[in-house]
C-alpha cells in the first residue's frame, strides 16, 4: 500500500551515490591531492574522453564555467551576436551577455522540443542580411535529448557559424547513434547535484580539437605562461575542478549506463500509466534520438486535460512530491526583455512558449524506488483522471495499452 503514503518527500532528481566514489576520494586524501588539479582530475578527463569516443576533455568547476570559456575561445566579443536556444536554463545564456554579446534566441520544434532548424535558418538569413557578426550558435540538448544535428550542423556550416553544444542535461544520450557532447566545435557537460551523474558541482569542456581543450585548461588555471616565476600575458580564470570532486565523478561515471537505463524505465512507466489520460502528452523522442530521459517531461493541453499544470504540481506538492515547470524560455525572462526570438513557424505562437505554459517535469531520479514511482503515478492519476470518476478506482485500473 503505497498510494497515499506521504511519509517521505520524493525529490525531482537527487544525487544517486553508489559508495564507489569514496575509493577515489579517499585516494585524494591519502595522497594529499586536495587541490583543483591532481590524478583524479586527469583520470576523470581521460575516462570521459573514452566515454565520448576519443574526444578531448577539460574538467571545470561548473558547466557554466565551461560555457564561459568556450565562448571566449570562439572569440565572442562585445557587439557580437550569439544564437541560443530559448527553451533552456539561464546558465546557457548568461555568459553570452556577460561577454558583452547579444543573444538572439531560437525557438524549439515540436518533434524534439530542441532548437528548430527552420527558425535557425531564418535567423541566420535575417542576421546576414542585416550585416551582423554571428559568432556562435549555442544548442541545448534538453532533458536528456539531443538536438536534430543532422539538420542543424549543415545549416551552421553553411553560414560558417560554430556550434557550442550545451549537453549539460544529456550525458549518455545519442543522436543517430553518436553521443551528445560530440556535436559542436566544443561541447559542455555539467555534474551539478541534480544531473544524471554528479561531482557535487562541476563541468567539462569537450572538443575533438586538442588545442581547444589545452587552451581551456590554460585559461581555467589563471592563464599562467610557461616560466619559472608567475608570468601572465592574458586574463585567466580559476575554473578548474577539485581533485576531490573529480574522484566523485570517476565513481559516478562507471554507473552511467545503469543511470540511463533506470531513467528511461521511469519514463516508460510514467508514460504507460498516464498517456491515455485526456490532454496528457509526453516529450517526444524522434527516431534518430536516444534520450536519457534525464527528467520525464509532459504537457497538459488546457482544452482537454482535467487539471492545469499548476493544479497537478499543487496536488503533487500536497503529497510531498517535488515537480517543476518546464524551463521558462529565455526570451520571456525579464533579464532578456527586448531580445529577439525567431519562432519555429512565424505564423504561430512560439513552440517553446506553449511547452513552458503546459509543461511539467516529474520526479525522475535514478535512485527512486518502484514504490515511490507508483506513489507519484497514483497522485498524478487522481489529479488528471476525469472528474466524475473516483480516483480510488482509477488508480487500480490496469495500465493503459501502449
Ligand atoms: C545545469 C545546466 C547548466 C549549468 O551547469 P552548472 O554545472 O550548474 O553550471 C547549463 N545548461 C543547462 C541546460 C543545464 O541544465
Amino acid at each position: 500500500m503505497t498510494a497515499s503514503d506521504a511519509s517521505h518527500p520524493i525529490l525531482l532528481s537527487p544525487p544517486h551515490m553508489t559508495g564507489d566514489e569514496r575509493r577515489f576520494v579517499e585516494d585524494a586524501f591519502r595522497t594529499n591531492w586536495i587541490a583543483p588539479l591532481g590524478p583524479n582530475v586527469d583520470a576523470f578527463e581521460r575516462e570521459m574522453s573514452a566515454q565520448l569516443g576519443d574526444m578531448h576533455c577539460c574538467a571545470t568547476s561548473s558547466g557554466t564555467a565551461a560555457i564561459h570559456l568556450a565562448l571566449i575561445m570562439l572569440g565572442v566579443r562585445p557587439g557580437d551576436t550569439v544564437l541560443c536556444s530559448s527553451f533552456t536554463f539561464v546558465a546557457t545564456a548568461n555568459p553570452i551577455r556577460q561577454l558583452g554579446a547579444e543573444p538572439v534566441f531560437i525557438d524549439s520544434d515540436d518533434a524534439s522540443w530542441n532548437m528548430s532548424p527552420a527558425a535557425l535558418r531564418r535567423a541566420l538569413e535575417t542576421l546576414r542580411a542585416e550585416g551582423r557578426t554571428v559568432r556562435a550558435c549555442v544548442t541545448v540538448d534538453l532533458y536528456g535529448q539531443g538536438c536534430d544535428y543532422a539538420a542543424i550542423a549543415p545549416i551552421c556550416a553553411e553560414f560558417g557559424v560554430p556550434i557550442l553544444e550545451d549537453a549539460a542535461e544529456a550525458l549518455g544520450a545519442t543522436v543517430h547513434g553518436r553521443p551528445c557532447g560530440t556535436f559542436g566545435r566544443m561541447a559542455i557537460l555539467s555534474f551539478n547535484g541534480n544531473k544524471i551523474i554528479t561531482t557535487s558541482g562541476g563541468g567539462m569542456l569537450v572538443s575533438a580539437d586538442r588545442t581547444l581543450t589545452d587552451h581551456a585548461r590554460f585559461l581555467a588555471t589563471q592563464a599562467r605562461d610557461p616560466a619559472p616565476h608567475y608570468e601572465h600575458s592574458v586574463s585567466g580564470f580559476n575554473y578548474r575542478l577539485s581533485n576531490i570532486c573529480a574522484g566523485v565523478g570517476r565513481g559516478q561515471l562507471m554507473t552511467l549506463a545503469d543511470r540511463v537505463a533506470r531513467r528511461r524505465e521511469i519514463f516508460a512507466r510514467y508514460s504507460a500509466a498516464l498517456v491515455s489520460l485526456p490532454g496528457v502528452a509526453f516529450m517526444p523522442e524522434p527516431t534518430w534520438s536516444r534520450s536519457t530521459r534525464w527528467l520525464t517531461a509532459l504537457t497538459l493541453d488546457p482544452r482537454r486535460a482535467h487539471c492545469t499544470r499548476d493544479a497537478l504540481m499543487a496536488a503533487l506538492a500536497a503529497d510531498r512530491i517535488e515537480s517543476r515547470p518546464t524551463w521558462k524560455p529565455m526570451h520571456q525572462q525579464p533579464l532578456f526583455a527586448g531580445t529577439r526570438m525567431f519562432a519555429h513557424d512565424p505564423a504561430r505562437a512560439p513552440v517553446c512558449e506553449r511547452l513552458f505554459a503546459e509543461g511539467v517535469c516529474l520526479p525522475s531520479g535514478s535512485s527512486m524506488s518502484d514504490a515511490d514511482l507508483e506513489r507519484v503515478i497514483s497522485v498524478a492519476r487522481a489529479a488528471l483522471a476525469p472528474a466524475a470518476a473516483p480516483s480510488s478506482t482509477r488508480t487500480h485500473e490496469p495500465s493503459p495499452a501502449r
